[in-house]
């Protein structure tokens, strides 16, 4: 069983009893312990700034850059902001003295910050990769030197299922030659009997890419499933699921219910992934189609709607942008779409056939406000209204933050 640190124990000790006051947004999380790596690692922002203000820090950014739109609603925060990291990512290496560590790369460099435990991710992955660090050690076997490209082990990434408890262990190695991998598998297994997979993952290339493109199944299915808004999906390695399971399902129901589904909508659930948002809203929807970009996901949500017993879902492994081109070609109809891209947000292409598709309503999920905020501008000259958006924390102690915006035909 995963070991969590309550706000109180963290708290314990630092006299005055803040904590209990709920603010706002319901949670009841006012201080932080100063985590040790803060100084070096680039992966908070805010550490050390008490969780009610790191909310309050991101309500502020994201009315500078999209209260201009419409309503903004106060941002659903997190009862315990911490361990919330489903998927955690470490690379190896060694220090001065020739130790194995591993960790994350220092801010603005490629020095590596030994870290044995983080706040932010789930502490069964932490814990599993000490175990493996220390195998490296018994096993004999070498690291990866990114200047001289000699050496085995690169990376490990770690996904847990938040409700199915099952993880998935992908080894990065230089080579697809594990020595005495099978006492390699074996001695991780006996170590922690939860791992239900453990994937060799072959990057063999001089790149800061963290996986490779070949995968090798040592152990289990290669894959993990969990559960969000009560469906179950696969998540192979390299498909994107979002990082924090309890927010998530927030997230989603909020998404699904911006769009006001009846049952008789066509809906485009663009950058994918594995099917999530589009699924949650299939049983409200006529018709669901999905986009997405990466094969794997692809065949993810294709499993995953089979396994959900989802019928009125089609899948396309194709880019965004050219597929709504395809649509806008051939005058589909399309009453809703959901919108979920990477940071760098869309394109105008996308967002032109937007407008000529013209459904009802858009419903935008974007985890970066600023390129949310130019998309936006584009959008609203082109026919649309925003009508309200909800940020939701799914970042705890980064700078991060995620925006579920409604937009509406202006005409409707
Ligand atoms: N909606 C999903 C995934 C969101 S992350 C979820 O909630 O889990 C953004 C997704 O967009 C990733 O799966 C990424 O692979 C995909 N993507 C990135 N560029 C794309 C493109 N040009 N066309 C289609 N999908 C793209």
């Amino acid at each position: 069983m995963q070991k969590k640190r309550s706000m109180q124990e963290l708290n314990r000790g630092k006299g005055k009893s803040e904590n209990k006051s709920l603010n706002k947004t319901g949670n009841n999380a006012t201080k932080t312990e100063a985590c040790p790596y803060a100084l070096k690692c680039g992966g908070c922002d805010y550490q050390g700034i008490p969780y009610e203000k790191q909310l309050a820090e991101k309500q502020k950014e994201i009315q500078k850059l999209l209260g201009g739109f419409s309503k903004l609603y106060p941002i659903i925060g997190m009862e315990e902001p911490f361990y919330y990291r489903n998927k955690v990512h470490a690379v190896f290496n060694r220090d001065r003295k020739g130790n194995i560590i591993s960790g994350v790369y220092e801010k603005n460099s490629h020095r590596v910050v030994n870290v044995d435990s983080c706040m932010i991710e789930d502490q069964r992955a932490d814990a599993i990769i000490l175990t493996i660090r220390k195998l490296i050690k018994n096993f004999k076997l070498k690291v990866y030197n990114e200047d001289t490209g000699y050496g085995l082990f690169r990376h490990v990434l770690i996904r847990t299922g938040h409700v199915s408890g099952q993880i998935l262990v992908v080894l990065v190695l230089s080579s697809p030659i594990l020595p005495a991998k099978n006492h390699f598998v074996k001695a991780l297994r006996a170590a922690h009997p939860e791992i239900t997979s453990i994937v060799l993952n072959v990057n063999d290339r001089r790149t800061s890419m963290v996986l490779g493109e070949r995968e090798i199944v040592l152990y289990g299915m290669g894959y993990i499933e969990d559960t969000l808004c009560g469906l179950t999906y696969r998540i192979s390695p390299k498909s994107f699921y979002q990082v924090n399971p309890i927010q998530t399902e927030k997230l989603y129901r909020t998404a699904v219910d911006y769009a006001g589904l009846t049952g008789k909508e066509v809906v485009l659930d663009a950058y994918c992934g594995i099917g999530t948002i589009g699924m949650t809203a299939a049983s409200k929807a006529k018709e669901v189609i999905g986009v997405e970009l990466n094969r794997d996901a692809v065949k993810d949500a294709i499993a995953n709607a089979k396994r959900n017993g989802i019928k009125n879902i089609r899948f396309y492994n194709k880019d965004a942008s050219d597929f709504i081109v395809e649509m806008a070609a051939l005058k589909a109809k399309c009453d809703v779409i959901f919108m979920d891209p990477p940071r760098s947000g869309s394109t105008e292409k996308f967002l032109d056939c937007v407008a000529l598709l013209a459904p009802q309503k858009v419903v935008y999920v974007s985890c970066d406000p600023t390129t949310l905020a130019r998309d936006l501008k584009y959008l609203t000259k082109k026919g649309y209204k925003v009508e309200k958006i909800q940020p939701v924390e799914m970042f705890c102690f980064t700078r991060h933050v995620e925006c579920v915006t409604l937009l509406q035909r202006k005409d409707m």
